[in-house]
């Protein structure tokens, strides 16, 4: 790393040994078979720890000048190699900037690198908490999610975290020579979220917070995955039982929720929830309707603080494919959307077609007005053509798939045009484009400037 680039970063704090490096040049994209081949060598030459704003000013400012690519991390805890160094540079570790500014009026304003299980806690102590988070609760950052994540835990009430209202404002630092700051608002801030890092280094995020609600974590057992799957649908569909999640899990997969072995009955599918005090009742007796007995109920506050135990949320959205990996190294996972119409019949002709080669998961989420059926299936893993034959058998069967083997934006894409929308904003705050190179497949930087 050029001399001159290191003495312009002053006294901000450095990681510059090779083990501290690697690790903050990884996230899990190993998850996927096909990037651990392609990104396993992928490293920063520096990591740089901000412990402010003005910090982060210093670093862009560096950055531009001399033509260092920059990848801002959180938690490290994305799933795509989002957070990893394609081209080098430099590795932006953002947890220092971890203040909750100010709570008012239903809404939060907190800087980027704030672990999310600790803003939850400062947020519960004010009687207030967070819309959604992810299953990475205990890791990761907020500015990571907003901009690495898609929803989780939450996303059953407020959909996904790109649905309008779910982030008020973001404050960004842009990459150019003199940076500049600017304050994004209501739906402008569809500019960074989600988009890997590539949009601006978001250094403070304003978002909606909720009462606190004292969620109970509960697990039922069914005698069949698809009466599972018929609770799940009733419940979801439910408007007067406050609810966080809802995970349908098959027999195949619970063998591995080793914590829980002793009251998930053997050979038995079974839905994970998050469910309001005042819905433990109702949930209940839909869950009779179908068969299904509730095995575990547990507060979800004690069950992630106390270390003898573990909250229902670590088994959810991708933490499932993650159990089954910490036995299992050889799996790997799809995500899927079914469309609600013929659901039934697309699990049942899947399941069939795949026998024990698909592990199959479920996760319940609002998408505009309905309640879509999304699939976070473990798949145990032969080669690269087989899995691309399972994503393709899925989609002729007319299930969406979101591919998570790839590691650009805009294959990974939902919606192509904001990414479009994206790239030209770009133009404007990353000329030289060093935000997160490799990640916005289609951008041509406006200016050429590399280190040399
Ligand atoms: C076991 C497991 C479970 C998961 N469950 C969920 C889930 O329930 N829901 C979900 O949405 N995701 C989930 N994920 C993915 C990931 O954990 C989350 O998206 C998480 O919120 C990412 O936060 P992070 O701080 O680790 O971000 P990182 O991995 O560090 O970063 C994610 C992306 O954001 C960028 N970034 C980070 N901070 C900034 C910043 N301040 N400014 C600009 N760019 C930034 C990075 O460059 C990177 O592209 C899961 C992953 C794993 C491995």
């Amino acid at each position: 790393m050029h001399e001159d680039f290191r003495a312009a970063l002053g006294d901000i704090p450095v990681i510059d040994d090779e083990v501290g490096i690697k690790r903050k040049s990884r996230d899990f994209f190993w998850y996927s078979p096909i990037l651990f081949e392609q990104l396993r060598d992928k490293t920063a030459e520096l990591v740089v720890c901000p412990r402010d704003e003005k910090d982060v000013i210093m670093v862009a400012s560096a950055c531009a000048r001399f033509g260092v690519p920059l990848t801002p991390r959180g938690g490290g805890t994305g799933n795509y190699g989002q957070s990893m160094p394609f081209e080098g540079g430099i590795v932006l570790d953002m947890m220092g900037l971890d203040r909750l500014q100010w709570v008012k009026d239903g809404l939060a304003r907190v800087q980027a690198g704030k672990l999310l299980y600790d803003l939850d806690q400062e947020l519960w102590a004010q009687g207030k908490e967070l819309r959604m988070f992810p299953s990475t609760k205990k890791t990761a950052t907020i500015g990571g999610h907003i901009c690495g994540g898609a929803g989780g835990l939450g996303s059953l009430t407020w959909g996904f975290l790109d649905d309008r209202g779910n982030v008020v404002g973001a404050r960004i630092v842009t990459l150019e020579e003199e940076p500049r700051i600017i304050e994004l608002r209501g739906n402008d801030t569809d500019l960074i979220n989600r988009s890997f890092g590539t949009t601006g280094i978001v250094v403070e995020l304003e978002l909606p917070v909720e009462n606190r609600t004292h969620w109970r974590d509960m697990i039922v057992a069914f005698d069949d995955f698809i009466s599972a799957v018929r609770f799940a649908q009733e419940f979801t569909a439910s408007p007067g039982i406050g609810k966080h999640a809802c995970a349908v899990v098959d027999s195949t997969i619970t063998p591995y929720f080793v914590h829980f072995a002793k009251v998930i009955p053997e050979g038995k599918p079974i839905v994970l929830l998050m469910v309001a005090p005042s819905g433990v009742i109702p949930t209940a007796e839909i869950a009779a309707g179908h068969g299904g007995t509730i095995v575990y109920e547990e507060d979800m506050a004690e069950g992630e603080s106390n270390p003898a135990k573990e909250p229902v949320y670590e088994y959810c959205w991708n933490h499932t494919t993650l159990q089954v990996l910490k036995h299992d190294r050889s799996v790997t996972y799809i995500q899927t959307v079914f469309p609600s119409e013929t659901m039934y019949r697309d699990i049942e002709v899947l399941r069939e077609l795949f026998g024990d080669e698909v592990l199959w998961h479920l996760e319940f989420i609002r998408a505009g007005s309905d309640i879509a059926c999304t699939g976070a299936s473990v798949v145990r893993y032969t080669t690269a053509d087989r899995l691309e034959e399972v994503m393709a058998l899925h989609e002729k069967q007319g299930v969406t798939v979101v591919n998570p083997h790839v590691s650009n934006l805009e294959d990974g894409a939902r919606d192509v045009v904001s990414y479009r929308d994206r790239a030209e904003f770009k133009l404007g705050i990353d000329p030289y484009g060093l935000l997160n190179p490799g990640k916005m497949r289609d951008y041509t930087p406006a200016k050429i400037r590399r280190a040399g």
